[in-house]
C-alpha cells in the first residue's frame, strides 16, 4: 500500500495554484453586477455538487450564437424578419383603447425614408414615456416585422440614447440561456469573466502555434467572446481551436504524467506455471473464442514483465469479458499473489461472486465477496483473509478499495463495466499494493478518439466476436398503444419457456418516480401471470434485490420487471425478451446495453422497444439504428453523431472533467498531434521545470488536470 499517493489523491484542491489564476477560480461573485440571485443561477448552469461556479466556468462557457447588430443606415434598409437595428426619432404613442383590455401599448418612430411601429404588451408606460419620449432621437434594435404592410417590432432588445451607441456590440454573442439570468446579463458577466483572463507565459511549442496561426490565449478567450462577425461563431474558428488544442494538450500531458508515474513504480513480474489456468479452462462449459485467448495472451505478457500492466479490455455486451478476467485472476493466483475484481454495481458483484465462486473454488481458490453490505463478523472475517492471504481473490464495490481494507499480497485489480472510471480512480487503485497490475474493462465501444482522450495511458486489447452460437436479435419498435399485443406476446413467450426482463423506463430522472412506474406495472403484470413475475429496482432493500435476482436466474420468475440497475452486467442466459417502455427516453448506449442482457443463450431473442409518439428526429434515429444493427461500435459512431461525446461516456453524470471546449468528432486531428506533443514533452522535461514546462503547469491549472501536478511531486 502506498499511503502517500492514497492522501495525495485525497487531498481536495492544490495550494500550488499559480496565484496569477486566482481571479479566474475565484466565485462568479467577484464580478461586478453578479449578486447572490445571479449567481445562484449560474451555480445551476455551471457549478457542480462539490463547488460553485467560477469565473473560469464563464470563460469556458462559449457563445453558442450570435446576433448582427450592425446599424442599417435607414429605416427603408433594415432587413424585415431578422434583427436589424436603425436610428430613428419618436414620433408618436398611442396608449393601448382602455375598451380593449389586451391590446398593446404603440410608439411610432421614423426616418425620412420610412416609419416603424413598436408594440409593447404588458407595457409599463411611464417607464415607455420617460425612455422614449417624443422628439427624442434613439437607437432601436430588435426583430422587424411586416404586419399588414407596416413595418413593426414586438418589444425591442435594445432602446438606446445615440450617446451610449458604443455600449452595443456590432455583434452580440448568444449565450446558452439559463433560467435567472437574462440574456444581456449573461453577455455582460461573460464579457467581465473574458476581461480577468490575464496574460499567460505561453505553453504551446511556438514552431507549432505560429504554424497553425494560433493567437495567445488571453487573446483567443477575448476574441471568442467578442465575437468580430457571424462566421467566428457559426463557424469553426482558429480561436477555437487554439483553446480546444489547449484543452486537449492539457488532458494528454497529465495522462502521459500519470502513465510515466505508474510505469516507473517498479511492478513485479507475475509469472505462473498455467495449472490454476489449466484446470479451469477444463472446467469450463464451453471453449475459449480466440479473442478471449488473445487478450489473456496480451495480459499475461504484461503480468510477467516487471512494469506494471495498465490494460484496457474493450469488448462489447455478451463478448466474454468475465471468464477473461477469472484466467488473469488465475495467472496471478499460481504465483501465490491476490487479486481483485471490482464491479460497479451491488448486484452485478454477488452475480460475478456467485458465478465465480464455483470455478475458482474447483481449482482450489478461496473466493469472498466485499461490498458495503457485508458487515460485522462476515465483514471481519473477509479482511482478515485479505490481510492474512488466505482469500486469493476478492470480488465486490468500491468498498474493496475503502480504507481499512489490505491484502497481504495484491497482484491484479480488475475494474469491471467502468468506462467512467477516471484517470483519478486508477491511480487510487493502484494504492493498495506496491504495484498493482490493473486491467479495466469495459463493454462501451469507445470511438478510437475517444479511447485515446481517456485512456491514452493505457494499452487495449479487444474482444472483437462474440461466442459461436449466438442468434441475432430481432429487434422491434413498436407504439405504446400497442401494449396489450405486446402483452399477449410476452405471455405466449413465457408459455413457451423464455424468460423475459421487462424495463421501465426514467421517469424525469427520479428515482422515485422510476420505482413507481416499475411498481405499477409490476402489479399490471402480476394480475395476468401471478407469481411469475418479479420486481427489481434500485430502491428495494438489499435482501429483496438479491432474491428477486436469483429467483430470475433459477427459472422461477419469469417476467423479471425492472428499472435500469440491470443495464449492466447481469447475465442471464435464458432470458430471450425483452420489453423496454419509452425506449424513446433513452440514449442509444444505453439501449444497446440493456439489449446486451438478451441474446445471450442459444435461444433466438426478441428486444421490443416500446415507444410513445409523436417521435423527435432524434429519437426515431435511435430506434432505426438499434433496429438496424446490434455491432456495437457502429452504435456507439452513430450515438456520438447524435449527441455530445461527453455523453456517450457518460461523464456528465459522473461529474469527472468532461470537454469544455474540444470536440473530439471536429477536433481528431488536433488530438493527435496534442498526444505526440505531451509524450515528447515528457520525454524531455519529465518534471515540468524547463521554460515551457512552467508555463504547462499554469495550463494543468488552468484545466483542472492538476491532480497529474501533484504526481510530479509523489514521484
Ligand atoms: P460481458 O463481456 O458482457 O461481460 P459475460 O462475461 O457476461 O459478457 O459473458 C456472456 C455470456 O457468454 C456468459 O453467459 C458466459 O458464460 C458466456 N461465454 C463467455 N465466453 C464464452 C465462450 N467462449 N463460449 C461460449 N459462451 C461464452
Ligand atoms: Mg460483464
Amino acid at each position: 500500500m502506498r499511503p502517500q499517493i492514497f492522501a495525495l489523491l485525497t487531498r481536495p484542491g492544490d495550494c500550488l495554484r499559480p496565484s496569477l489564476l486566482d481571479p479566474l477560480f475565484a466565485p462568479v461573485t467577484t464580478l461586478p453586477g453578479v449578486g447572490p440571485k445571479t449567481a445562484k443561477a449560474l451555480d445551476k448552469l455551471l457549478g457542480d455538487e462539490t463547488r460553485p461556479a467560477r469565473v473560469v466556468d464563464l470563460l469556458f462557457h462559449l457563445p453558442t450564437g450570435a446576433i448582427d447588430r450592425r446599424p442599417s443606415p435607414s429605416i427603408a434598409d433594415a432587413p424585415i424578419g431578422g434583427v436589424a437595428t436603425f436610428a430613428a426619432r419618436v414620433t408618436e404613442h398611442r396608449p393601448a383603447p382602455t375598451s380593449k383590455g389586451k391590446a398593446p401599448y404603440r410608439i411610432l418612430v421614423e426616418d425620412e425614408s420610412g416609419d416603424v411601429t413598436l408594440v409593447f404588451f404588458h407595457a409599463d408606460v411611464r417607464h415607455l414615456l420617460q425612455t422614449m419620449p417624443v422628439g427624442a432621437y434613439r437607437i432601436i434594435s430588435g426583430k422587424l416585422e411586416l404586419w399588414e404592410g407596416m413595418r413593426q417590432m414586438v418589444h425591442p432588445d435594445r432602446v438606446l440614447d445615440p450617446a451610449q451607441a458604443a455600449t452595443l456590440p456590432a455583434i452580440e454573442p448568444v449565450y446558452g440561456m439559463t433560467e435567472g439570468v437574462g440574456p444581456r446579463v449573461m453577455t455582460r458577466i461573460a464579457a467581465a469573466a473574458a476581461e480577468k483572463c490575464p496574460d499567460l507565459a505561453e505553453w504551446q511549442d511556438l514552431p507549432f502555434l505560429a504554424k497553425a496561426g494560433f493567437a495567445p490565449f488571453a487573446e483567443a478567450m477575448q476574441a471568442l467572446h467578442h465575437p468580430p462577425d457571424l462566421k467566428a461563431v457559426e463557424g469553426d474558428t482558429v480561436m477555437r481551436r487554439r483553446v480546444a488544442y489547449d484543452e486537449l494538450l492539457a488532458s494528454q500531458i497529465a495522462l502521459a504524467l500519470v502513465r510515466r508515474q505508474q510505469k516507473k513504480i517498479a511492478g513485479r513480474a507475475t509469472s505462473g506455471d498455467g495449472r490454476i489456468r489449466r484446470s479451469i479452462e477444463g472446467a469450463l462449459p464451453f471453449t475459449l473464442t480466440d479473442g478471449q485467448r488473445q487478450a489473456l495472451a496480451d495480459i499475461h505478457t504484461d503480468m510477467e514483465k516487471p512494469e506494471r500492466m495498465l490494460r484496457l479490455l474493450q469488448g462489447d455486451v455478451g463478448s466474454g469479458k468475465t471468464v477473461v478476467a477469472l484466467m488473469a485472476m488465475a495467472a496471478a493466483a499460481e504465483a501465490g499473489r491476490q487479486s481483485v475484481l471490482m464491479a460497479p454495481t451491488e448486484i452485478l458483484a454477488r452475480q460475478h461472486a456467485e458465478r465465480l465462486a464455483p470455478l475458482a473454488e474447483k481449482a482450489g481458490l478461496k473466493l469472498a465477496l466485499l461490498t458495503g453490505r457485508e458487515k460485522g463478523a462476515g465483514r471481519a472475517r473477509v479482511l482478515e483473509g485479505l490481510a492474512n492471504g488466505e482469500i486469493t481473490i476478492a470480488v465486490g464495490t468500491h468498498a474493496l478499495f475503502q480504507e481499512g481494507v489490505a491484502f497481504q499480497d495484491l497482484a491484479l485489480a480488475i475494474v469491471d463495466e467502468q468506462h467512467r472510471f477516471g484517470v483519478h480512480q486508477r491511480l487510487l487503485l493502484g494504492s493498495k499494493g506496491e504495484a498493482v497490475d490493473v486491467l479495466v474493462m469495459t463493454a462501451t465501444p469507445i470511438p478510437r478518439t475517444l479511447s485515446l482522450t481517456w485512456f491514452g495511458d493505457m494499452d487495449i486489447s479487444v474482444l472483437s466476436e462474440k461466442p459461436a452460437g449466438r442468434k441475432p436479435i430481432a429487434t422491434k419498435a413498436i407504439s405504446s398503444e400497442r401494449h396489450g399485443e405486446v402483452v399477449g406476446a410476452v405471455g405466449r413467450a413465457v408459455q413457451s419457456g423464455a424468460q423475459v426482463y421487462w424495463v421501465c423506463p426514467l421517469v424525469q430522472e427520479s428515482d422515485t418516480l422510476d420505482v413507481a412506474a416499475a411498481q405499477e406495472r409490476y402489479e399490471g403484470l402480476r394480475e395476468l401471470f401471478g407469481d411469475k413475475v418479479g420486481l427489481l429496482h434500485g430502491q428495494m432493500p438489499g435482501r429483496d434485490k438479491d432474491a428477486a435476482m436469483a429467483a430470475f436466474l433459477a427459472g422461477e420468475t419469469r417476467i423479471l420487471v425492472s428499472t435500469t440497475v440491470i443495464e449492466v452486467g447481469v447475465d442471464v442466459p435464458n432470458a430471450s425478451v425483452m420489453v423496454i417502455e419509452h425506449a424513446e427516453r433513452f440514449g442509444l448506449a444505453q439501449l444497446h446495453q440493456l439489449r446486451g442482457r438478451i441474446g445471450r443463450g442459444s435461444a433466438a431473442s426478441t428486444c421490443l422497444l416500446l415507444y410513445k409518439g409523436p417521435l423527435g428526429p432524434v429519437a426515431e434515429a435511435r430506434l432505426t439504428i438499434m433496429r438496424e444493427t446490434e455491432d456495437g461500435f457502429r452504435i456507439a459512431e452513430e450515438d456520438l453523431r447524435l449527441r455530445g461525446e461527453g455523453e456517450v461516456l457518460g461523464t456528465k453524470q459522473s461529474g469527472s472533467p468532461d470537454w469544455r471546449i474540444a470536440r473530439p468528432e471536429v477536433d481528431g486531428d488536433l488530438l493527435a498531434a496534442a498526444r505526440d506533443d505531451a509524450r515528447l514533452l515528457i520525454e524531455r522535461d519529465p518534471h515540468l521545470d524547463g521554460e515551457r514546462g512552467k508555463a504547462v503547469r499554469t495550463l494543468l491549472y488552468l484545466f483542472e488536470r492538476d491532480v497529474a501536478i501533484r504526481l510530479l511531486r509523489a514521484g
